[in-house]
């Protein structure tokens, strides 16, 4: 069984979370957005808290990696498309309102991969468009997706960035639409939703293109 908190922190209101595994009390931090480190802290007493991942390195998404990865010394994973902005943020072009400090990632994510949180299992599907190497975590057996902006209640993510790729990513939208409906969605931003309730998703190329 897992347990989903989520901390909406920093000027854009990201989302960082803490997923946990109940009976294992293993857990890891998805996102840890500019601000949000003194909330995962205080949550995740009791937790043993084993990496960072990222959805993808946009600054809004990855300000608070340096701190917690000093405070737990723990390995951060993240597409390797998508490290160079995590190594030196800002390196994607992307204004930073605010500084950030970057890190080594110590791994890479794949498709396919599985990343093993206690008895959860996180699935990893490359979902490149709003960034190059955007990818969604996948838990199959509790029909969870953390879709980082790759999929709002509602819409999707910035294509107008400098990185963004349209055609990218409607193929990636068509990935997350043949997932179960019932699939709880935790976006990178804003409430969260299920593949069910975005009837539109087989759309999306008409509707924001
Ligand atoms: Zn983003
Ligand atoms: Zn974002």
């Amino acid at each position: 069984m897992s347990q989903v908190q989520c901390f909406p922190s920093g000027p854009f209101e990201t989302n960082a979370y803490l997923l946990t595994c109940r009976e294992t009390n293993k857990g890891v931090f998805i996102d840890p957005a500019p601000g949000s480190a003194e909330a995962l802290i205080d949550a995740s007493g009791g937790v043993e808290v084993e990496a960072i991942l990222l959805t993808h390195s946009h600054w809004d998404h990855i300000g608070d990696v340096k701190k917690l990865k000093g405070s737990f010394d723990i390995p951060v994973y993240v597409h390797k498309s998508d490290r160079p902005n995590v190594v030196k943020p800002g390196s994607d072009t992307l204004p930073l309102m605010i500084p950030i400090e970057g890190v080594e990632p110590e791994f890479e994510l794949k498709e396919g991969q599985i990343i093993s949180v206690g008895h959860l299992e996180l699935q990893v599907i490359e979902t490149p468009g709003h960034t190059p190497g955007g990818v969604c975590f996948y838990i199959e057996k509790e029909k969870i997706l953390f879709a980082g902006d790759t999929l709002f209640k509602g819409s999707i993510g910035n294509l107008s960035l400098p990185t963004a790729n349209r055609v990218e990513m409607w193929r990636s939208l068509e990935k997350l639409e043949k997932l179960p409906p019932e699939t709880v969605v935790y976006s990178g931003h804003g409430p969260s939703t299920t593949i069910g309730d975005e009837s539109w998703l087989p759309r999306a190329r008409e509707i924001f293109n």
